[in-house]
Order: C-alpha cells, then sequence, then structure tokens
C-alpha cells in the first residue's frame, strides 16, 4: 500500500485515473507539467506515495525526489533557455508533496515574486525581532541531539 488516498488529486494523477502531462519518472518519483504555469515548462515533481509534508518522506524517496528534480531541472534550463530553475515547496494547497520546478529569468514573475518576497524579509519588525535572536535559535537547534 502506498498510502494513496481516493480524495487527493496527486494520488488521483499518479494511479492514472485523471490526465496528466507527464515528464519523466523514476521508481519512487513522477515529474508532470503543472497546469497553472507561472511560466513555460513550470513542472511539479511528486513521490508516488501519498506523503503530506517533503520532510516525512523516507531517505530513499528524497534521493529519488531530489534526483529526478535535478534532471528536470537541466531539461528545461535547456529547452527554455533559462537563467536557472526556482525550486520551492510548500504543499498547503494540495496535501501531497510537490516540489516546484520553474523556469526562471532575471525580471520574469518568479524573478520578481521572490526578489518581493527577499525584500520583505529584510523589512518588518516581527521579523528583525527574530533576526536578533539567531544566537539562541542556533543555540536551540544546536542543543537537540536528535536531528
Ligand atoms: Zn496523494
Amino acid at each position: 500500500m502506498n498510502g494513496r488516498t481516493d480524495d487527493c488529486a496527486f494520488c488521483t494523477l499518479i494511479a492514472g485515473k485523471a490526465p496528466a502531462y507527464k515528464i519523466m519518472e523514476n521508481e519512487l518519483s513522477l515529474g508532470i507539467l503543472d497546469i497553472n504555469p507561472l511560466a513555460p515548462g513550470h513542472c511539479l515533481v511528486l513521490p508516488k506515495r501519498h506523503v503530506p509534508w517533503w520532510h516525512d518522506l523516507s531517505e530513499e524517496e528524497v534521493k529519488s525526489l531530489f534526483s529526478l528534480a535535478r534532471l528536470m531541472a537541466q531539461r528545461l534550463k535547456q529547452k527554455f533557455k533559462s537563467d536557472f530553475i526556482s525550486l520551492y515547496a510548500r504543499g498547503r494547497r494540495i496535501p501531497h508533496t510537490h516540489i516546484f520546478l520553474i523556469p526562471t529569468v532575471s525580471g520574469d514573475l518568479t524573478d520578481r515574486f521572490f526578489n518581493a518576497l527577499e525584500k520583505f524579509q529584510e523589512s518588518p519588525e516581527e521579523l528583525i525581532k527574530i533576526k536578533n535572536s539567531l544566537e539562541l535559535i542556533a543555540a536551540t537547534l544546536l542543543d537537540n541531539p536528535s536531528i
């Protein structure tokens, strides 16, 4: 059993019960076109097993997912002449791990969005308080022997 759920859009797609533009796959992961692209070639890379959060994947699944993401990114960069391939994973909209791969050129929509996010990251008062606590945060992380 792969943990598939009948009400998960990605599990339905992986099971072949919904159409998808499949681009590449390996034993544990599948790469498809995003049906709501932010740029030509915008792809998603999914584990074939239903796992809501990427950090709950097995070590083998992580290797599979990022290996496929890298291969797809190399093809996307070549085919769409992008400067680089943006990568992010969130998983709030569809709770099945998926990595976004977006061919990006300087000044396009994705580049402007992340530039704005990075600029925002440096400004709000609530974030400055966190920035001023970096030593404590680092100590908290280092003190946890289970990580
Ligand atoms: Zn799923």
